[in-house]
């Protein structure tokens, strides 16, 4: 496994790589979910390239930016044992250098739910993803389904600027009890671990009666009520269009229930195929 600290690096260990070359991008505290990305692209017969680069601009001013977990040495190796033929490690100048003067604001998907309660917060993924995109030069790019309105707002970026990169959803690896894995969750106290996976339950609650022709407005007030009677203050919980994330029309699209939730200070998401 190489690892790319500076960009002359990062060329010379891509340039000579055997195609088509994978990128999974990640803010490291590695678990199962991000090793699932690195085994899809692995399937698919693809070199893998990592990132590790937890972005400044995709946090609020009072979000966790500093307290973020970080723990290089452990998921440098996370990243080997998983196969990873490359890992780029860039440093803050390296990603926003002088005179850098250049935002991505995608409209569309990104503009309710996760856009309207963290404002900027997909200006910088955006960003930070085609500067990634830019940099390591992938033929695919994996992200994760856990993160439903990010994948969608990445692939109308892609579509839109005619990015030569494949994007490639991957579905949300849980714990045994429901909970979508997530770096955030080492943050819940014992208490709040044992509430959380019942974000998931009624996830799949509402999703049970939505198939079986409940109302949609009662499913999603049942799913909304039983979160706050778990403790959960919720900061949505709807039923929107899966790859427009639009109020559903009813023309037989594909549609997708997508939550956030607080337990205590800890943010959960969490979205379901319907
Ligand atoms: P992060 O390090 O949190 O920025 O996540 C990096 C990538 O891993 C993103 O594409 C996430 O959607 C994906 N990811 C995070 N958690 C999971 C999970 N539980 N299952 C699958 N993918 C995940």
């Amino acid at each position: 496994m190489e690892i790319a600290r500076t960009l002359p690096a990062l060329r010379q260990v891509c340039d000579r790589t055997r195609r088509p070359l994978a990128l999974v991008p990640t803010m490291g505290a590695l678990h199962r979910g991000h090793v699932a990305l690195i085994e899809a692209a692995h399937r698919e017969g693809a070199t893998v390239a990592a990132s590790l680069f937890v972005n400044p601009t995709q946090f609020g001013a009072n979000e966790d930016f500093s307290r973020y977990p970080r723990d290089e040495a452990a998921d440098l190796s996370t990243f080997e044992k998983a196969g990873c033929a490359i890992v780029w490690v860039p440093d803050v100048t390296t990603m926003y250098a002088e005179g850098d003067a250049t935002t991505i604001t995608v409209g569309g998907p990104a503009e309710g739910f996760e856009g309207a309660m963290r404002p900027g917060h997909f200006r910088g993924v955006a960003t930070v993803v085609a500067k990634l995109f830019g940099q390591v030069r992938p033929d695919i790019a994996y992200f994760g389904e856990k993160d439903w309105q990010q994948l969608q707002v990445i692939r109308r970026m892609v579509a839109n600027l005619h990015l030569p990169v494949q994007v490639e959803g991957v579905p949300t690896i849980r714990e045994a009890d429901g909970l979508a894995l997530s770096s955030r969750n080492r943050y819940l106290s014992a208490g709040d671990r044992a509430r959380a996976p019942a974000l998931y339950a009624a996830l799949c609650t509402a999703r049970d009666a939505l198939r079986g022709d409940a109302d949609v407005a009662q499913a999603l007030g049942a799913g909304r009520r039983s979160l706050a009677d778990a403790g959960f203050t919720v900061d949505y919980f709807d039923l929107v269009e899966a790859e427009t994330l639009a109020p559903p029309r009813g023309r037989g699209e594909a549609l997708r229930l997508i939550a956030a939730a607080r337990l205590g200070t800890t943010r959960l998401l969490d979205n379901i195929a319907i």
